[in-house]
Protein backbone atom coordinates (compact mmCIF):
# COMPACT_ATOMS: atom_id res chain seq x y z
CA UNK A 1 0.00 0.00 0.00
CA UNK A 2 0.92 3.41 -0.81
CA UNK A 3 0.14 6.20 0.94
CA UNK A 4 -0.64 9.89 -1.73
CA UNK A 5 -0.59 13.31 -0.18
CA UNK A 6 1.11 12.06 3.21
CA UNK A 7 3.41 14.89 3.26
CA UNK A 8 0.71 16.75 5.25
CA UNK A 9 -0.70 13.88 7.59
CA UNK A 10 -4.64 14.50 8.75
CA UNK A 11 -5.41 16.44 11.99
CA UNK A 12 -8.06 15.24 13.89
CA UNK A 13 -10.92 17.68 13.83
CA UNK A 14 -11.19 18.04 17.83
CA UNK A 15 -7.46 18.37 18.76
CA UNK A 16 -7.38 20.66 15.24
CA UNK A 17 -6.00 24.60 15.71
CA UNK A 18 -6.01 27.50 13.42
CA UNK A 19 -2.44 28.75 13.10
CA UNK A 20 -1.82 31.70 10.27
CA UNK A 21 0.23 29.14 8.06
CA UNK A 22 -1.92 26.73 8.15
CA UNK A 23 -3.86 26.95 4.56
CA UNK A 24 -7.38 27.97 3.68
CA UNK A 25 -8.21 24.06 3.36
CA UNK A 26 -8.88 24.31 6.71
CA UNK A 27 -10.58 27.56 7.13
CA UNK A 28 -14.19 25.87 6.98
CA UNK A 29 -14.72 27.11 3.26
CA UNK A 30 -15.46 24.51 0.75
CA UNK A 31 -13.27 23.11 -1.41
CA UNK A 32 -13.27 23.98 -5.08
CA UNK A 33 -12.51 21.99 -7.75
CA UNK A 34 -11.81 22.97 -11.12
CA UNK A 35 -12.84 20.40 -13.65
CA UNK A 36 -10.51 20.26 -17.31
CA UNK A 37 -12.91 18.24 -19.70
CA UNK A 38 -11.79 17.32 -23.18
CA UNK A 39 -14.82 16.90 -24.81
CA UNK A 40 -18.29 16.38 -24.54
CA UNK A 41 -18.69 14.88 -27.79
CA UNK A 42 -19.34 11.22 -26.68
CA UNK A 43 -22.11 10.54 -24.70
CA UNK A 44 -20.50 9.26 -21.80
CA UNK A 45 -19.17 12.86 -20.81
CA UNK A 46 -22.22 13.87 -20.07
CA UNK A 47 -23.10 11.58 -17.89
CA UNK A 48 -19.50 11.94 -16.25
CA UNK A 49 -19.67 15.95 -16.44
CA UNK A 50 -23.48 15.64 -14.35
CA UNK A 51 -22.52 13.05 -12.19
CA UNK A 52 -19.22 14.45 -10.98
CA UNK A 53 -21.14 17.64 -10.11
CA UNK A 54 -23.76 16.28 -8.21
CA UNK A 55 -21.16 13.79 -6.46
CA UNK A 56 -18.89 16.52 -5.82
CA UNK A 57 -22.02 18.90 -4.36
CA UNK A 58 -23.22 16.13 -2.47
CA UNK A 59 -19.84 15.91 -0.51
CA UNK A 60 -20.62 19.70 0.13
CA UNK A 61 -17.77 21.32 -2.02
CA UNK A 62 -17.88 23.15 -5.08
CA UNK A 63 -16.97 23.08 -8.46
CA UNK A 64 -15.99 24.94 -11.79
CA UNK A 65 -16.26 23.18 -15.16
CA UNK A 66 -14.91 24.21 -18.34
CA UNK A 67 -14.59 21.51 -21.55
CA UNK A 68 -11.83 22.35 -24.41
CA UNK A 69 -14.33 20.97 -27.52
CA UNK A 70 -10.67 19.16 -28.42
CA UNK A 71 -8.42 21.71 -28.41
CA UNK A 72 -5.32 21.88 -26.53
CA UNK A 73 -4.33 25.54 -26.08
CA UNK A 74 -7.79 25.84 -24.97
CA UNK A 75 -7.93 23.00 -22.56
CA UNK A 76 -4.75 24.90 -21.13
CA UNK A 77 -6.49 28.35 -21.18
CA UNK A 78 -9.21 27.00 -19.24
CA UNK A 79 -7.45 25.31 -16.58
CA UNK A 80 -4.75 28.00 -16.17
CA UNK A 81 -7.86 30.64 -15.65
CA UNK A 82 -9.18 28.25 -13.02
CA UNK A 83 -5.88 28.10 -11.27
CA UNK A 84 -5.35 31.88 -11.33
CA UNK A 85 -9.26 32.33 -9.81
CA UNK A 86 -7.97 30.00 -6.80
CA UNK A 87 -9.65 26.60 -6.77
CA UNK A 88 -7.88 24.12 -4.21
CA UNK A 89 -7.53 21.03 -6.55
CA UNK A 90 -7.81 20.26 -10.32
CA UNK A 91 -9.39 17.56 -11.69
CA UNK A 92 -8.29 16.98 -15.77
CA UNK A 93 -9.20 14.69 -18.32
CA UNK A 94 -6.63 15.76 -21.14
CA UNK A 95 -7.46 15.59 -24.52
CA UNK A 96 -3.71 15.28 -24.99
CA UNK A 97 -2.18 13.44 -22.63
CA UNK A 98 1.44 14.87 -23.89
CA UNK A 99 0.54 18.50 -23.95
CA UNK A 100 -1.87 18.57 -21.11
CA UNK A 101 1.52 18.23 -18.66
CA UNK A 102 1.86 21.71 -18.98
CA UNK A 103 -0.99 22.27 -17.17
CA UNK A 104 0.00 19.73 -14.33
CA UNK A 105 3.51 21.97 -14.25
CA UNK A 106 1.47 25.34 -13.68
CA UNK A 107 -1.20 23.68 -11.13
CA UNK A 108 2.11 22.83 -8.64
CA UNK A 109 3.49 26.16 -9.02
CA UNK A 110 0.09 27.58 -7.35
CA UNK A 111 0.16 24.85 -5.21
CA UNK A 112 -2.90 22.72 -6.11
CA UNK A 113 -2.71 18.89 -7.09
CA UNK A 114 -4.11 17.42 -9.68
CA UNK A 115 -5.68 13.87 -10.29
CA UNK A 116 -5.98 12.74 -14.22
CA UNK A 117 -9.64 11.87 -14.07
CA UNK A 118 -10.14 8.36 -16.53
CA UNK A 119 -7.21 10.00 -18.73
CA UNK A 120 -3.50 9.63 -18.19
CA UNK A 121 -1.35 12.68 -18.45
CA UNK A 122 1.83 11.45 -19.31
CA UNK A 123 5.38 12.76 -18.18
CA UNK A 124 3.77 14.83 -15.60
CA UNK A 125 4.30 14.90 -11.69
CA UNK A 126 0.39 13.81 -11.62
CA UNK A 127 -0.98 13.68 -7.75
CA UNK A 128 -3.36 10.67 -8.42
CA UNK A 129 -5.00 8.71 -11.28
CA UNK A 130 -8.79 7.29 -11.24
CA UNK A 131 -9.82 5.31 -14.07
CA UNK A 132 -11.23 2.29 -15.36
CA UNK A 133 -8.81 -0.44 -16.03
CA UNK A 134 -8.23 0.21 -19.65
CA UNK A 135 -6.06 -2.76 -20.42
CA UNK A 136 -8.84 -5.04 -19.31
CA UNK A 137 -11.27 -3.06 -21.72
CA UNK A 138 -8.99 -4.24 -24.26
CA UNK A 139 -8.74 -7.87 -23.17
CA UNK A 140 -12.62 -7.98 -22.92
CA UNK A 141 -13.41 -7.36 -26.08
CA UNK A 142 -10.18 -9.33 -27.87
CA UNK A 143 -11.84 -12.34 -25.61
CA UNK A 144 -15.44 -11.78 -26.98
CA UNK A 145 -14.38 -11.60 -30.63
CA UNK A 146 -11.74 -15.05 -30.26
CA UNK A 147 -15.72 -16.04 -29.26
CA UNK A 148 -16.75 -14.84 -32.87
CA UNK A 149 -13.89 -15.83 -34.62
CA UNK A 150 -11.78 -18.33 -33.07
CA UNK A 151 -9.84 -17.83 -37.16
CA UNK A 152 -9.36 -15.30 -39.20
CA UNK A 153 -8.96 -11.59 -40.35
CA UNK A 154 -9.09 -9.10 -37.79
CA UNK A 155 -9.19 -5.00 -38.51
CA UNK A 156 -8.11 -2.75 -35.09
CA UNK A 157 -9.73 0.45 -35.23
CA UNK A 158 -7.89 2.35 -32.78
CA UNK A 159 -8.65 5.31 -30.55
CA UNK A 160 -6.52 8.65 -30.78
CA UNK A 161 -3.41 8.30 -30.59
CA UNK A 162 -2.93 11.17 -28.42
CA UNK A 163 -4.68 9.79 -26.01
CA UNK A 164 -3.40 7.39 -23.92
CA UNK A 165 -6.32 5.10 -23.30
CA UNK A 166 -6.06 4.65 -26.78
CA UNK A 167 -2.43 2.71 -25.99
CA UNK A 168 -4.30 0.78 -22.93
CA UNK A 169 -7.25 -0.39 -25.03
CA UNK A 170 -4.69 -1.71 -27.65
CA UNK A 171 -2.26 -3.54 -25.48
CA UNK A 172 -5.27 -5.12 -23.64
CA UNK A 173 -6.35 -6.00 -26.68
CA UNK A 174 -3.08 -7.93 -28.45
CA UNK A 175 -2.49 -9.26 -24.94
CA UNK A 176 -5.09 -11.48 -25.73
CA UNK A 177 -4.38 -11.65 -29.32
CA UNK A 178 -1.09 -12.03 -29.19
CA UNK A 179 -0.83 -16.11 -29.10
CA UNK A 180 -3.69 -16.34 -31.67
CA UNK A 181 -1.53 -14.31 -33.91
CA UNK A 182 1.65 -16.76 -33.19
CA UNK A 183 -0.27 -19.74 -33.88
CA UNK A 184 -1.60 -18.32 -37.27
CA UNK A 185 -4.92 -18.46 -36.48
CA UNK A 186 -5.65 -14.60 -36.44
CA UNK A 187 -4.03 -12.35 -38.60
CA UNK A 188 -4.77 -8.31 -38.07
CA UNK A 189 -5.02 -7.29 -41.63
CA UNK A 190 -5.27 -3.73 -40.56
CA UNK A 191 -4.71 -1.54 -37.73
CA UNK A 192 -4.69 2.45 -37.33
CA UNK A 193 -5.38 5.15 -34.64
CA UNK A 194 -8.88 7.45 -35.03
CA UNK A 195 -8.15 11.21 -34.97
CA UNK A 196 -10.08 12.69 -32.17
CA UNK A 197 -12.56 9.18 -32.03
CA UNK A 198 -14.91 10.38 -34.39
CA UNK A 199 -17.10 8.08 -35.89
CA UNK A 200 -16.64 9.99 -39.27
CA UNK A 201 -12.45 9.12 -39.65
CA UNK A 202 -13.37 5.01 -38.18
CA UNK A 203 -15.52 5.27 -41.14
CA UNK A 204 -12.83 6.22 -43.42
CA UNK A 205 -10.96 3.58 -42.29
CA UNK A 206 -12.82 0.63 -41.92
CA UNK A 207 -13.66 1.53 -45.90
CA UNK A 208 -9.98 0.92 -46.34
CA UNK A 209 -9.91 -2.38 -44.32
CA UNK A 210 -12.40 -3.51 -45.77
CA UNK A 211 -11.60 -2.25 -49.39
CA UNK A 212 -7.74 -3.95 -49.35
CA UNK A 213 -9.49 -7.67 -47.98
CA UNK A 214 -11.77 -7.64 -50.93
CA UNK A 215 -14.42 -7.30 -47.80
CA UNK A 216 -13.52 -10.27 -45.94
CA UNK A 217 -12.56 -9.52 -42.74
CA UNK A 218 -14.06 -11.75 -39.42
CA UNK A 219 -13.87 -9.60 -36.81
CA UNK A 220 -13.59 -5.49 -35.85
CA UNK A 221 -11.97 -4.71 -32.83
CA UNK A 222 -13.14 -0.39 -32.20
CA UNK A 223 -12.02 1.39 -29.61
CA UNK A 224 -15.36 2.88 -28.22
CA UNK A 225 -18.83 2.54 -29.73
CA UNK A 226 -18.13 6.17 -31.28
CA UNK A 227 -15.62 3.93 -33.73
CA UNK A 228 -17.61 1.51 -33.78
CA UNK A 229 -20.54 3.32 -34.81
CA UNK A 230 -18.65 3.97 -38.14
CA UNK A 231 -16.91 0.90 -38.88
CA UNK A 232 -20.29 -0.43 -38.85
CA UNK A 233 -21.51 2.05 -41.33
CA UNK A 234 -18.60 1.45 -43.58
CA UNK A 235 -20.18 -2.49 -43.10
CA UNK A 236 -23.35 -1.52 -43.94
CA UNK A 237 -22.43 -0.24 -47.05
CA UNK A 238 -21.00 -3.26 -48.26
CA UNK A 239 -24.04 -5.42 -46.54
CA UNK A 240 -22.10 -6.72 -44.20
CA UNK A 241 -23.59 -5.08 -41.02
CA UNK A 242 -24.39 -7.79 -38.32
CA UNK A 243 -22.59 -10.29 -40.21
CA UNK A 244 -19.04 -9.38 -38.81
CA UNK A 245 -18.43 -9.42 -35.40
CA UNK A 246 -17.99 -5.88 -33.74
CA UNK A 247 -16.55 -5.07 -30.30
CA UNK A 248 -16.72 -1.47 -29.21
CA UNK A 249 -16.75 0.49 -25.28
CA UNK A 250 -18.97 3.04 -23.14
CA UNK A 251 -21.99 1.53 -23.22
CA UNK A 252 -23.47 3.91 -25.10
CA UNK A 253 -27.22 4.30 -26.36
CA UNK A 254 -26.63 3.94 -29.68
CA UNK A 255 -24.08 1.26 -28.81
CA UNK A 256 -26.27 -0.85 -26.48
CA UNK A 257 -29.37 -0.42 -28.79
CA UNK A 258 -27.07 -2.13 -31.88
CA UNK A 259 -26.18 -5.04 -29.42
CA UNK A 260 -29.81 -5.55 -28.66
CA UNK A 261 -29.91 -5.73 -32.73
CA UNK A 262 -27.05 -7.50 -32.96
CA UNK A 263 -24.83 -5.36 -35.14
CA UNK A 264 -22.41 -4.83 -32.86
CA UNK A 265 -21.30 -7.87 -30.69
CA UNK A 266 -20.70 -6.20 -27.62
CA UNK A 267 -19.95 -3.14 -25.19
CA UNK A 268 -18.14 -2.77 -22.54
CA UNK A 269 -19.87 -1.28 -19.34
CA UNK A 270 -18.02 1.21 -17.08
CA UNK A 271 -20.17 2.60 -14.67
CA UNK A 272 -19.53 6.04 -14.37
CA UNK A 273 -20.91 6.84 -11.05
CA UNK A 274 -18.53 4.89 -8.86
CA UNK A 275 -16.15 6.69 -11.23
CA UNK A 276 -17.46 10.04 -9.95
CA UNK A 277 -17.95 9.16 -6.74
CA UNK A 278 -14.48 7.75 -6.06
CA UNK A 279 -12.87 11.13 -7.78
CA UNK A 280 -15.14 13.40 -6.42
CA UNK A 281 -13.76 11.75 -2.69
CA UNK A 282 -10.52 11.58 -3.53
CA UNK A 283 -10.22 15.34 -5.12
CA UNK A 284 -11.44 16.72 -2.18
CA UNK A 285 -8.99 14.64 0.26
CA UNK A 286 -6.28 15.79 -2.37
CA UNK A 287 -7.39 19.61 -1.55
CA UNK A 288 -7.19 18.87 2.06
CA UNK A 289 -3.86 16.94 1.96
CA UNK A 290 -5.02 13.90 3.47
CA UNK A 291 -3.73 10.76 2.85
CA UNK A 292 -5.13 8.57 0.31
CA UNK A 293 -3.85 4.84 0.56
CA UNK A 294 -4.01 2.97 -3.53
CA UNK A 295 -2.62 -0.36 -4.04
CA UNK A 296 -1.47 0.58 -7.68
CA UNK A 297 0.71 2.57 -9.54
CA UNK A 298 1.10 3.12 -12.97
CA UNK A 299 3.59 4.71 -15.10
CA UNK A 300 3.07 7.75 -17.17
CA UNK A 301 6.62 8.03 -18.72
CA UNK A 302 7.69 10.64 -15.50
CA UNK A 303 6.91 9.07 -12.20
CA UNK A 304 5.13 6.31 -11.04
CA UNK A 305 1.22 7.40 -10.89
CA UNK A 306 -0.67 6.02 -7.50
CA UNK A 307 -3.86 5.28 -9.25
CA UNK A 308 -7.27 3.61 -8.63
CA UNK A 309 -8.47 1.43 -11.41
CA UNK A 310 -12.02 0.75 -11.70
CA UNK A 311 -13.83 -3.06 -13.04
CA UNK A 312 -14.92 -2.63 -16.48
CA UNK A 313 -17.90 -5.21 -17.68
CA UNK A 314 -18.47 -6.54 -20.84
CA UNK A 315 -21.89 -6.58 -21.99
CA UNK A 316 -23.64 -8.52 -25.02
CA UNK A 317 -26.89 -9.22 -25.72
CA UNK A 318 -27.34 -11.87 -22.89
CA UNK A 319 -26.72 -9.64 -20.17
CA UNK A 320 -27.97 -5.86 -20.87
CA UNK A 321 -30.55 -6.57 -18.31
CA UNK A 322 -28.99 -7.44 -15.35
CA UNK A 323 -25.71 -4.75 -16.04
CA UNK A 324 -27.10 -1.65 -18.02
CA UNK A 325 -30.48 -1.90 -17.12
CA UNK A 326 -30.71 -2.97 -13.60
CA UNK A 327 -28.12 -0.36 -13.27
CA UNK A 328 -30.20 2.32 -14.40
CA UNK A 329 -27.28 2.92 -17.05
CA UNK A 330 -29.73 3.17 -19.81
CA UNK A 331 -33.82 2.12 -19.49
CA UNK A 332 -35.09 -0.82 -21.27
CA UNK A 333 -37.94 1.36 -23.18
CA UNK A 334 -34.36 3.16 -24.70
CA UNK A 335 -32.49 0.30 -25.34
CA UNK A 336 -35.70 -1.50 -27.15
CA UNK A 337 -37.06 1.67 -28.12
CA UNK A 338 -40.05 0.59 -26.61
CA UNK A 339 -42.98 3.47 -27.18
C1 LIG B 1 -12.42 7.07 -22.81
C2 LIG B 1 -13.55 6.44 -23.59
C3 LIG B 1 -14.06 7.41 -24.62
C4 LIG B 1 -12.94 7.99 -25.45
C5 LIG B 1 -13.41 9.05 -26.41
C6 LIG B 1 -11.37 7.56 -23.77
O1 LIG B 1 -10.30 8.14 -23.10
O2 LIG B 1 -11.90 6.18 -21.87
O3 LIG B 1 -14.55 6.05 -22.69
O4 LIG B 1 -14.97 6.79 -25.47
O5 LIG B 1 -11.95 8.52 -24.62
O6 LIG B 1 -13.87 10.18 -25.76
Amino acid sequence: LMAVGCSKQPIPEETHKQTPEQDEENSGEPVKIGFSMDTLKEERWLKDRNLFRQAVESLGAEIEIQAANGDDSLQIAQAEEMINKGIDVLVIVPHNAEAAAAIVAKAHRAGIKVLSYDRLVKNADIDLYVSFDNERVGELQAMEMLKQAPKGKYVYIGGAVTDNNAHLLKKGAFNVLQPYIDKGDITITYDQWTEDWTPANAYINMGQALQSNNNRVDAVIAANDATAGGAIQALSDQGLKGVVPVAGQDAELAGVQRVAVGTQTMTVYKPIDILTERAAELAIKLAKGERIDVNRTVNNGKIEVPSILLNPIAVVESNISKTIIEDGFHSREDIYQIE
